[in-house]
């Protein structure tokens, strides 16, 4: 697999599966955007993809905000005049359920998970059926399945993958494919953000070996090497799928 001469624009890339894919793609020889909010967090993905790639254009952006999705786009077309993948990988998640979510905790995850991811897509467009590009999306598992007590999240995850569909086939005449990835737990600092101390998150670390088939929480690696294959042309026939990366929680039913 090879993307060399393809520009690829990653949001959340400062960590997690952003800087996974970012570190994955640069090794596939891609020209890569990497957006993030922490200069230097984000400048330490820059130079590990340095070692890989030359070409590395670091933007310090908060997705939530207009001038910063505009200076996004903006920088990305000055720098490479073009555009061939979109990666929308910045996500946050908080727990709760219809009796404890906040309106305020909604709106927040609505506006970074739905909205912002939104907006990207729409002012990158132009720029992706020029090239008859792509876009993955980061959904998850809580996408395609429903759980307790994650509802505002949940619902977000599956507003992507509607997102995502109907992306799809808006835009397939005009050769742009748009998909998304369904991770189960994934070893990142997602929920550690999201309010869960180290011991509650061991325990739920601890608790995937029953909710994933395969035994065990995955690793960013291996949802990179997902999201490279939906980028890449080996996926060139698929569009509006939402893959799971999950070890087959998807799959799972209480008994
Ligand atoms: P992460 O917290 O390491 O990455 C998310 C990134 O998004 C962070 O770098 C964060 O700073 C960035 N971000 C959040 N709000 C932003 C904003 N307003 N502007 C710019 N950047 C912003 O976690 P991750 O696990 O790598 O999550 C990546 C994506 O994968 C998310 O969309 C998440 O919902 C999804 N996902 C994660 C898991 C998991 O178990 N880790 C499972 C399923 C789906």
């Amino acid at each position: 697999m090879s993307f060399e001469g393809k520009v690829i624009l990653i949001t959340g890339a400062s960590s997690g599966i952003g800087a996974a894919t970012a570190e994955y793609l640069a090794k596939q020889d891609a020209s890569l955007v990497l957006i993030g909010r922490n200069d230097e967090k984000l400048q330490k993905v820059v130079d590990s993809c340095l070692k890989s790639t030359n070409n590395v254009l670091k933007i310090i952006a908060d997705v939530c905000i207009e001038a910063d999705a505009n200076r996004i786009i903006q920088g990305t077309i000055s720098k490479f005049s073009k555009l061939n993948v979109l990666i929308n990988s910045a996500g946050i998640i908080q727990s709760g359920s219809i009796e404890t979510t906040t309106i305020e905790q909604y709106d927040r995850i609505f506006d970074v998970n739905v909205r912002a991811l939104f907006r990207i897509t729409q002012l990158c467009i132009p720029h992706l059926i020029a090239t008859k590009g792509n876009i993955v999306n980061l959904s998850s598992v809580c996408g395609i399945r429903s759980f307790p007590n994650v509802l505002a999240y949940n619902m977000s995850k599956s507003a992507v993958d509607q997102f995502t569909n109907c992306v799809a086939l808006e835009l397939a005449e005009k050769g742009v494919r748009c998909n998304s990835v369904c991770p189960g737990v994934i070893k990142t600092e997602l929920h550690k953000r999201g309010g869960m101390d180290d011991e509650a998150y061991e325990r739920f670390l601890e608790h995937c070996k029953k909710t994933h088939a395969l035994g065990r929480a995955g690793n960013v690696d291996e949802v990179a090497a997902a999201i490279a294959f939906l980028a890449s042309d080996a996926a060139s026939f698929i569009t509006a799928v939402q893959l799971p990366v999950d070890g087959g929680r998807h799959a799972m039913c209480p008994r």
